[in-house]
């Protein structure tokens, strides 16, 4: 084990095996000097799994989903879903009619629920349930769904093995640093034909390889960064049987489009309608291992 950076109080140490398959043929990739602390990502020659390495200590990972993260205040933020719930929902319904065509009923689970907004809209047909790290978004949620939300991770939490039809981990799986353990944890609370959902990059996509380093997909929450390819052979290896991928998503375009009302200022704005529409079609031009961009969507069947 040897040390990249001086300060041990910011990293890990670096990682000598690729997390997703355990090669030691790993190679320095880029190095993101667009955030402070800067950040290096690393690529496995085996599998072409890229990962951050050495990777923020765990108690810096905890400081990024704060407030800050939600509110837009922090350098590395996110949008606070609750003021964009009205329009969100249309995406998360239409999610839920395509996850009931594989499993209808049960208990579900959202890993990285955030404010719970997903989890309402899975009410409708499912008991929902939720994981997630960040107190300031989990306990917010817990007004609503009280301890079937657990504030934690997929390591500490209290379900139980085989309890849940349904876990979808929607823009989660790239956050987390041993994406094998997770994809092993939500094997065993899965029934038998129980359903994972996961929504991540296909880092494969043209967009991804023409912006190589400058691909604002780097950043420093994300610290893992799969390819169809080997994500779908993970999935296999972790004892997942069905495993389909879905271009950009497993749903049209129409709940996009009526999502992205939320930031229109004015009848101009429909104008965006045109470049949502162009990349939700150039996302469907996929051929083996080739995709156009690189949003999938990936349901995974135990
Ligand atoms: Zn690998």
């Amino acid at each position: 084990m040897s040390k990249r950076k001086t300060d041990a109080t910011l990293y890990y140490d670096t990682v000598g095996r690729c997390p997703l398959c355990g090669s030691r043929h790993i190679r320095h990739r880029y190095h993101i000097i667009r955030y402070a602390p800067s950040f290096d990502i690393d690529r496995c020659s085996a599998c072409g799994f890229m990962f951050m390495n050495p990777r923020f200590t765990g108690n810096v990972i905890k400081q990024l989903y704060g407030e800050g993260y939600y509110s837009g205040t922090s350098e590395y933020s996110y949008h606070d879903e609750r003021q964009t719930e009205t329009y969100s929902r249309q995406v998360w319904d239409r999610r839920i009619d395509v996850i009931r065509r594989s499993v209808a009923s049960g208990n579900l689970l959202d890993v990285g629920s955030s404010f719970g907004g997903f989890l309402k809209a899975a009410s409708r047909y499912y008991v929902p349930h939720g994981i997630e790290m960040s107190a300031y978004a989990g306990e917010y949620s817990q007004q609503t769904f009280g301890d079937r939300v657990h504030v934690g991770t997929l390591e500490d939490h209290p379900f139980g093995c085989g309890y849940f039809s349904v876990i979808t981990m929607i823009e989660l799986l790239e956050h987390l640093p041993d994406p094998v353990v997770a994809l092993k944890e939500c094997h065993r609370l899965l029934r038998d034909n129980g359903l994972l959902l996961i929504q991540t990059a296909n880092m494969d996509g043209i967009q991804a390889r023409i912006l190589g380093g400058s691909y604002a997909y780097f950043m420093p929450g994300h610290l893992s960064y799969f390819t169809k390819k080997n994500l779908t052979m993970a999935l296999a290896l972790c004892g997942y049987r069905t495993i389909k991928v879905f271009y950009p998503v497993e749903f049209g375009l129409l709940p996009k489009l009526k999502k992205s009302r939320y930031a229109f200022a004015s009848p101009w704005d429909y104008r965006t309608w045109l470049r949502i529409a162009a990349y939700h079609y150039i996302s469907k031009i996929h051929f083996l291992n080739f995709a156009a961009t690189s949003s999938m969507v990936i349901y995974a069947i135990k």
